[in-house]
């Protein structure tokens, strides 16, 4: 079996990341972030803010996420089907914090610099897989990635309650358990945790693939499209997708997020239901899964919540697709799109939704430019203030879902 993994095949919120490499050690993240005092000509805070303390930013208890949510509490880890969950993969990995420590940050300071930290196009393709099975430990299970080199890895414990068996700890740390999701072939798997440290309460979202047979080639296609993997690396859906706009939302709201889907049947010429070669579904669904649900892929708005990591820049949305290493498909994805960051601009959920669907669809960020520094390739998922989807926008999409 050969053995790779895309790490991050994409671009990263790098508060995100430095918590996480401080805890734990992956994750796959789209961020849609825009500077106050850049292209977009807002005045910075840069220095003044003295309503939060020296060291943190404070974002809100990351448990508002849940609200509204109907989580499945009941663990479908059970002593007879243990042997199922051997060989499954770390694919999807994220810790939502209630602050961040500033100190971690690698600060952004220009449209370059930001572009360069969430840049789609850094071809982390040649990692090692970490292999995930399940070893008993006294009356505990390990769930463990086997091998060498995965030191940093979550271990999940889990201890057995009447037949089934129950996350209490990762990594040592006792967790609380949230949310249990299991795809219905069982390929994709997902455990959200919650625990309260030194900074607040967070939330844990662990999602796990199988990785049982070989691992088909990586999809390189001969063109200059940004996709989840990079440059020409075309992670697709396998099709047909259901998507799901999540939360208690008002009238208006849900028809802005139904646009952000169907705007791109529009630009592509296609029916709604339709996106080039793809077919889709859209559902309202009042009160979801909570966000790490594996067979439930949504649209949701928070409130509360922000994920900046410096003063004086907004994270607007989020994308996170959990891929398939094995099959190199996208098999769950969910985005957020951040209302107080939006309200602190003024600006409106949509196009930020249109371009996290992008995400959503398997298209990366668009960043490149010529010699002068000039966009050269026009599109929705640059950060130039392009508010429509562009001819080039279609051609990766069609190229990713040939008709
Ligand atoms: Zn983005």
């Amino acid at each position: 079996m050969s053995k790779r993994l895309m790490t991050a095949p994409s671009g990263t919120n790098p508060f995100i990341i430095q918590g996480l490499q401080a805890r734990w050690g992956l994750l796959i993240l789209l961020v849609l972030s825009l500077p106050f005092a850049t292209a977009c000509g807002r005045s910075s805070k840069k220095g003044k803010n003295t309503a939060v303390p020296d060291r943190y930013f404070v974002l809100g208890d990351p448990m508002v996420m849940l609200d509204g949510t109907l989580p499945d509490k009941e663990s479908f880890v059970t002593t007879a089907t243990l042997g199922d969950f051997s060989d499954y993969t770390l694919a999807g990995f994220t810790v939502f914090q209630p602050k961040v420590d500033v100190t971690t940050i690698d600060r952004v300071d220009s449209q370059e610099e930001l572009e360069d930290q969430n840049s789609t196009d850094d071809g982390q393709l040649d990692n090692e897989l970490s292999l995930y099975s399940f070893q008993r430990e006294g009356d505990k299970l390990l769930y463990k990635a086997q091998g060498e080199g995965f030191n940093d890895y979550p271990v999940l414990e889990f201890v057995e309650v009447n037949g089934r068996w129950d996350i209490t700890a990762v990594s040592g740390d006792p967790v609380v358990a949230e949310h249990y999701s299991l795809s219905a072939d069982k390929r994709v798997f997902s455990i959200l945790i919650s625990d309260t440290d030194e900074l607040g309460n967070y939330l844990g979202g662990m999602t796990f693939t199988r990785f049982d047979d070989d691992q088909k080639p990586v999809p390189q296609l001969d063109n200059s499209y940004q996709y989840l993997g990079g440059k020409g690396l075309a992670i697709p859906w396998e099709g047909p997708v259901k998507v799901s706009i999540c939360g208690d939302l008002s009238a208006e709201d849900q028809e802005t997020f139904n646009r952000s889907i169907t705007d791109w049947s529009v630009a592509m010429g296609d029916p709604t239901g339709t996106m080039g070669g793809l077919s889709y579904e859209v559902e309202f669904v009042k009160n979801g899964k909570p966000w790490t649900d594996v067979n439930q892929h949504c649209i949701n708005l928070v409130k509360s919540y922000r994920l900046e990591t410096q003063e004086d820049t907004a994270v607007f949305g989020v994308t996170m697709p959990v891929v398939d290493f094995q099959n190199f498909r996208i098999v769950d994805s969910q985005i957020f799109i951040f209302h107080d960051a939006l309200s602190r601009f003024r600006e409106a959920y949509l196009l930020t939704a249109v371009h996290e669907m992008g995400h959503f669809w398997g298209l990366g960020h668009e960043f490149s430019r010529d010699i002068r520094g000039e966009t050269l390739h026009p599109s929705i998922m640059g950060y130039e203030g392009i508010n429509s989807i562009t001819d080039w926008d279609k051609a990766a999409i069609l190229a990713l879902y040939p008709r």
